[in-house]
């Protein structure tokens, strides 16, 4: 199984407008993967961590984009216990 390390996100308008949230990540090989194949990557077994500040958190595959009225899916966050800094919301964009 493999490791994949998420240093930077892509962000996206959501459909109604209301905010952005995340289409795709970028790890620290600089490649970017959508949302779609990170979760199909969490879900077969491998490991995948968000990285920020010199901290790292892992990333969770989740059914839904968490702001109330969008439906995005399927979606990713990091840990409930991950700092500001390591959390994937707040990585830089990329
Ligand atoms: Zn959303």
């Amino acid at each position: 199984m493999a490791s994949f390390t998420v240093t930077k996100v892509g962000r996206e308008a959501s459909a109604d407008g209301s905010h952005k949230h995340i289409a795709s990540v970028v790890t620290d090989t600089n490649v970017r993967y959508t949302r779609q194949q990170v979760v199909d990557s969490i879900n077969a077994g491998n490991t995948w961590k968000s990285s920020g500040g010199g901290l790292t958190a892992t990333i969770k595959a989740k059914s839904y984009c968490p702001k109330v009225n969008c439906y995005a899916k399927p979606y990713i966050e990091t840990n409930p216990d991950s700092s500001k800094l390591d959390n994937l919301e707040n990585l830089p964009e990329g």
